[in-house]
């Protein structure tokens, strides 16, 4: 059973999938750190990322592969855990940017793609119900305002010590659904047979109530 659950950023995809994923027994596969972990690479390396081309020559030097600890997914590049470092907010800037560039998203599709081969799998992303799992048999397209979801992000960075304001949260979200709806390749889009549930008067705990009997729902019906 391949559950796909889409969504801009900071609409709480990855926490209400991770919980999800936990109480049903399914493993959880975040595609987006995969996108950040590329693009601390393109950082550290110094490879500009606003053409489609310099980081082509890279990208069978980056190993990107995925353990996890204490249900927690860890994210390696090259073997070196970078699961801290890829939160911060220049990582997400250059996520969002390598994001656009076909080559990457070929080469990430195809790691998400196979970890979901004969698993139970929930998987966050952009284009997971679009692209990456199209036959995901439960599509969840997880919204909601771009204040509320700044407002979010902002709590979490200040929780693990990260210097920003609330102004610069919200308007690096603004930029990165504009990059990501805008995109030529894969943009963020709810898949035609997704279900739409937006969070914004919701908490976490409305939330994943929610969501949890919609999938259990979809998963009665199937079975
Ligand atoms: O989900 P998260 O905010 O960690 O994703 C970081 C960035 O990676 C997004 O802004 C998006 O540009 C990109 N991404 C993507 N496709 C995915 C997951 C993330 O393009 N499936």
């Amino acid at each position: 059973m391949k559950i796909a659950i889409d969504g801009p950023s900071g609409a709480g995809k990855s926490t209400i999938a991770k919980i999800i994923a936990k109480n049903i027994g399914y493993i959880y596969i975040d595609t987006g750190a995969m996108y950040r972990a590329v693009g601390l690479f393109a950082l550290r390396n110094n490879i500009r990322i606003d053409n489609q081309t310099d980081i082509i020559p890279y990208l069978d030097k980056i190993d990107i592969t995925i353990s996890y600890k204490d249900d927690e997914q860890q994210i390696f590049l090259n073997k070196e855990n970078v699961s801290s470092e890829i939160r911060h907010p220049e990582v997400s800037k250059a996520a969002s940017d390598v994001g656009t560039i076909k080559a990457v998203r070929e080469k990430l599709v195809c790691i998400q793609r196979k970890l979901a081969e004969n698993n139970n799998v929930i998987m966050d992303g952009r284009d997971v119900g679009t692209h990456i799992l199209p036959d995901a048999e439960i599509k969840i397209f997880l919204t909601a305002s771009a204040e509320k979801r700044a407002e979010r992000r902002y709590k979490e960075l200040i929780e693990k010590s990260v210097s920003c304001t609330f102004n610069e949260v919200l308007d690096d979200m603004i930029k990165r659904d504009k990059n990501d709806t805008e995109r030529e390749f894969s943009p963020l889009m709810k898949a035609s047979d997704a279900v739409l549930f937006d969070s914004s008067d919701f908490t976490l705990e409305e939330t994943v109530g929610k969501i949890t009997e919609l999938i259990k729902e979809k998963i009665n019906e199937i079975n």
